[in-house]
């Protein structure tokens, strides 16, 4: 049988599609400077239909790349055909050298036919809320509002919240190890992940339960943020967190990025950890201004929006705190959201800068950098400087509490040459990032954007022992070839 026949037998028809028009959905992700179209895309409903595509894609030479709501800003869910695949049969002897060489040479990146998506989308069950345990188990499509939602009045939450959190899917944020506003008070999403099932490249079932903390290997925490590269995540334990009792928002305007970071590291010295500090520079300011009206003022050369978040009795006092540090060290204005409308269009403002920004150009790269907090305001401007130099202009929002700062740079993907410039701008930033001691992602993980650079962040030992654990998973690259390791 062919391989579609055998996909719609084990799947039923209307999990399958393969017909240009539907396939193209699936050509790309967030990351919109790469393009290709898979030979197919299955929407399993169980961890058994899972079971069943793998083994089918290795019976036929094809590659499983796993999608969930596809927001990767990474470009992690470009379908990539496999270079190890054609070689199946040297797989269970061990592969030969010989095979990766030409392998390597011959087949890598070529046509994506051979390649499958697998829409996890189908799988998003919330299966049990166990609040005496403080924790959920979920399946992986299931989208992170939703889980929020499902929350509501329980006293707790799933804390990591990505500003993508209405679409992104929890196994997506697993794979990727997604942060978001609130990771500098509360941590990435492998902090919060308990335990996971995950269908290996043989077609086995690795299950790590919540309960299994004396594991001599934490396998958790190796399948998470491994961009779908070692397995498919077929479902999660979720640690659930105490809601705060209470927050206040807080607006800063700043004359500058500099007198805004600086700030920004002088509450922490002070010793208030913030629940979130968002920077917003002027180049985003006037898009998210002409988007939703926020009154923010014009010569406002940027913004910061501060979250602190606990028991009522002392939110008061921290306010104070960071209202006199922020005016102390620059602020020009500094104002308190009074209402509980005022605190969500503050939040709106910095959630939908990645929508408000198709105002400023019809395509945009948003980079990931990370760097020690005090060195933001030099990558700051340097993303700026940078983006000059290529003719392009670059704005910049950053998680500034945390020293992650996403420069979005802004072209017209139309224009190849203009791709060409973004690209190299792109990983200027970044080499940036890493001279100034810090690294090429923060949260967005390295799909195909950043393989290139890893060899620039990385030893060549460190990356012969993530190879080494890659091939210990997948001997065959069957799972998400052509990201995050280079081989
Ligand atoms: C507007 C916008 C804002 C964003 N804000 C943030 C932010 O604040 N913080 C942040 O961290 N990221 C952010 N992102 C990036 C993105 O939303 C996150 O990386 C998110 O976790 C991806 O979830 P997804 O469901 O869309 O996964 P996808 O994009 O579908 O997949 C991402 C990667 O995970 C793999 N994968 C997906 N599901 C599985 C699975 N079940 N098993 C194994 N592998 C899997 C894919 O192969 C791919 O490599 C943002 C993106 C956009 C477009």
């Amino acid at each position: 049988m062919s391989f579609l026949a055998d996909l719609r037998n084990a799947l039923g028809r209307e999990n399958v599609l393969s017909s240009p028009s539907e396939l193209a959905v699936y050509d790309c992700d967030a990351f919109t400077v790469e393009r290709r179209t898979p030979g197919a895309v299955v929407f399993p409903r169980s961890t058994q239909d899972v079971v069943e595509v793998v083994k089918l894609c290795r019976r036929h030479h094809v590659a499983v790349v796993a999608r969930g709501a596809g927001t990767s800003r990474a470009g992690g869910c470009l379908p990539i055909s496999s270079p190890l695949l054609p070689f199946k049969e040297c797989a269970t002897a061990g592969l030969p050298s010989s095979a990766w060489e030409h392998a390597r040479e011959n087949t890598v990146g070529q046509a994506s036919s051979d390649t499958l998506v697998l829409m996890l989308t189908r799988m998003n069950k919330i299966l049990k809320i166990d609040l005496r345990n403080r924790m959920a188990v979920v399946e992986p499509g299931v989208v992170n509002s939703q889980l929020a939602l499902s929350l509501l009045g329980t006293g707790y939450h799933f804390a990591p919240d990505p500003a993508s959190q209405t679409v992104s899917t929890l196994g997506g944020n697993a794979a990727t190890n997604a942060g978001g506003p609130h990771t500098l008070k509360y941590g990435v999403t492998v902090n919060h992940i308990l335990g996971l099932e995950a269908v290996l490249a043989d077609g086995g079932v690795l299950q790590v339960g919540p309960s299994a903390s004396a594991r001599p290997l934490d396998l958790v925490g190796i399948l998470i943020g491994s961009e779908g590269t070692l397995a498919i995540i077929t479902k999660l334990w979720v640690r659930l967190t105490p809601t705060p009792q209470d927050n206040r928002v807080i607006r800063a305007v700043f004359k500058s990025p500099d007198d805004a970071c600086n700030a920004t590291g002088q509450i922490i010295a002070a010793g208030v950890i913030p629940a979130a500090m968002e920077l917003m520079d002027r180049g985003i300011l006037a898009a998210v201004e002409e988007a939703f009206h926020f009154g923010f003022p014009a010569d406002a050369g940027a913004v910061l929006i501060i979250e602190v978040d606990g028991l009522t009795v002392g939110l008061d006092r921290q306010q104070e705190r960071v209202t006199e540090l922020c005016r102390r060290f620059g602020a020009s204005d500094v104002a308190q959201a009074t209402s509980a409308e005022e605190k969500a269009m503050l939040w709106k403002c910095r959630r939908s800068t990645g929508g408000t920004i198709g105002r400023l150009s019809p395509s945009s790269i948003t980079l990931d950098g990370v760097v020690p907090r005090t060195k933001l305001p030099h990558l700051i401007r340097r993303a700026v400087e940078i983006g000059r130099k290529y003719n392009l202009r670059v704005v910049n929002v950053a998680h500034a509490g945390d020293g992650n700062l996403h420069p979005l740079v802004l072209f017209d993907e139309r224009d190849r040459e203009q791709v060409g410039r973004a690209t190299a701008a792109g990983r200027e930033i970044l080499e940036e990032c890493i001279a100034a001691g810090g690294s090429i992602s923060a949260e967005h993980g390295i799909g195909v954007e950043k393989l290139a650079l890893m060899s620039r962040q990385f030893a060549p030992s460190d990356l012969e022992a993530m190879r080494r654990v890659r091939y210990a998973f997948d001997p065959i690259g069957i799972f998400n070839p052509g990201k995050t390791i280079p081989t």
